[in-house]
């Protein structure tokens, strides 16, 4: 992409109106722009990096089995009638009513939908287990929405919903659930620990919220140290695997503030282990067994001929709100550099020519490394502007694009100034540069 070309709305300083880094980058260069309170559209720079997030959320839900559906954001409300959840959901769930007085509702999640989607044509615990899930757009008439994306109204979420016949099966998808999500996290360059958390309005007794540490973050968290230097390595898609694996993790108390009980944490972590910092939930996990199965009759035959009630898990992603989660985690304020992990980067690299009116060289020379790099399948953004020079590598700085070339006065032959951000430049040559990036782009 040329950047005389693009949609990028760039803004010459930060707006007033954010108070969060995340929020501030977005606004600054043009990822998102509010429409309503709460409410965003995306543009090209902030919907390209949502739309690679999303693919790895999906890569990782594919691997564990689960199949990808797609529910419809508007739902009726009798199913929230038989789940007895439409009453007590509260003012969250906006209400809507259609030109024949229906009472309708746009999703603020899907639990309901899916097990009246399951109970109309699974009948035997031989279908078992299911594992479904959806990336979609919730809405929850959030009481005060803030931080741009991250706690917004209209929200791009995956939920994903198990089935399961015994709870000993329930956990084992449950634990399939852990690994995936430990997995996408990584994926996308993120340290997210798994907490002890509460079920809140999905209800049920087991759940774990997945949680990146920021100063901004709106959830206060109190943990074991030692957690963080745990990963899911050498885990197998396997019930002794997995369960060793969430053991692994449950040996450190880890829990957000409604879990937390002082002497617990004090009996169980040592002073110098203990941390007590804020953070940012990315995904939440909960295991409900028959709760909504049982009110909405979704039942199978069991081997025996007796029938029973199917038990349910859930497992929800913030794609939208990983947006700005990453951006809170990677951001440099102080010197406005970001730097997107290569896996959602907007772009792969940014190609910047010092551009002079009365000589074409250095355009010329910027517009056959874009060719080649296209050529390679590598995605460039290319700043093909007559501003100076220096406001554009600080606008380049900002969008975060990981990789650079610059082009400037100085001729070295072949030799290209490659710069990785927050590294020493480099000269090399472009075939070397395209090697390096095809590295990067493989180990995605
Ligand atoms: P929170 O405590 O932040 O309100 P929640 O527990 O209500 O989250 P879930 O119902 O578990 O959230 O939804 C799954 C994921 O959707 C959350 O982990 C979060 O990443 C994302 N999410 C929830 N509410 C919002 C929102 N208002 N704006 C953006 N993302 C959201
Ligand atoms: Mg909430």
């Amino acid at each position: 992409m040329y950047i005389s070309k693009s949609f990028i709305p760039i803004l010459k300083n930060n707006p007033s109106e954010a108070k969060i880094k995340s929020h501030q980058l977005m606004l600054r260069v043009g990822m998102i722009k509010q429409s309503s309170a709460g409410i965003y559209s995306w543009l090209p720079l902030g919907f390209k990096v949502m739309k690679k997030i999303e693919k790895i959320v999906r890569e990782e839900q594919d691997k564990i089995g689960a199949q990808e559906i797609l529910m419809p954001t508007i739902q009726s409300s009798e199913i929230w009638k038989e789940s007895g959840r439409y009453e007590d959901y509260g003012e969250e769930m906006l209400r809507i009513k259609d030109r024949q007085s229906r009472e309708m509702l746009y999703g603020p999640t899907n639990e309901e939908l899916v097990t009246d989607i399951f109970r109309s044509s699974i009948k035997s615990y031989k279908s078992l287990p299911q594992l479904l899930y959806h990336i979609q757009w919730k809405f929850r008439d959030e009481i005060r929405p803030r931080f741009g994306i991250m706690r917004c109204r209209e929200f791009f979420m995956k939920d994903a919903y198990s089935f399961d016949i015994t709870d000993d099966e329930a956990l084992f998808s449950y634990n399939k659930f852990f690994l995936s999500y430990l997995k996408t996290f990584k994926r996308l360059n993120l340290i997210a620990i798994p907490m002890a958390a509460d079920t809140g309005p999905i209800g049920g007794n087991l759940s774990h919220e997945f949680i990146i540490l920021a100063e901004t973050g709106e959830s206060k968290i109190f943990t074991d140290k030692r957690i963080f230097d745990l990963d899911s390595e050498g885990t197998e898609l396997e019930k002794k695997s997995l369960e060793t694996l969430r053991k692994k993790y449950e040996q450190f108390y880890s829990v957000t503030d409604e879990k937390f009980n002082k002497k617990e944490f004090e009996n169980k972590v040592s002073e110098k282990n203990r941390l007590i910092t804020k953070g940012i939930e990315v995904g939440h996990i909960f295991y409900f067994g028959d709760k909504y199965s049982k009110p909405m009759g979704a039942s199978v035959d069991l081997p025996g001929g007796k029938k029973d009630f199917v038990k349910m898990g859930s497992y929800g992603i913030g794609v939208s709100r990983l947006v700005g989660a990453i951006i809170e985690a990677k951001y440099d304020e102080k010197n406005e550099i970001m730097k997107w992990p290569i896996s959602i980067a907007p772009y792969d690299i940014a190609i910047i020519p010092m551009i002079n009116k009365n000589d074409n060289l250095a355009l010329d020379k910027a517009n056959k490394i874009y060719s080649e790099l296209v050529k390679n399948k590598i995605e460039p953004l290319m700043d093909d502007t007559e501003e100076n020079f220096s406001s554009k590598i600080k606008k380049m700085n900002l969008i975060g694009v990981p990789f650079q070339i610059i082009i400037g006065k100085q001729n070295d032959g072949d030799l290209l100034e490659f710069i990785e951000i927050g590294k020493e430049t480099k000269k090399i040559r472009l075939q070397e540069i395209i090697s390096i990036l095809k590295k990067q782009k493989e180990k995605i």
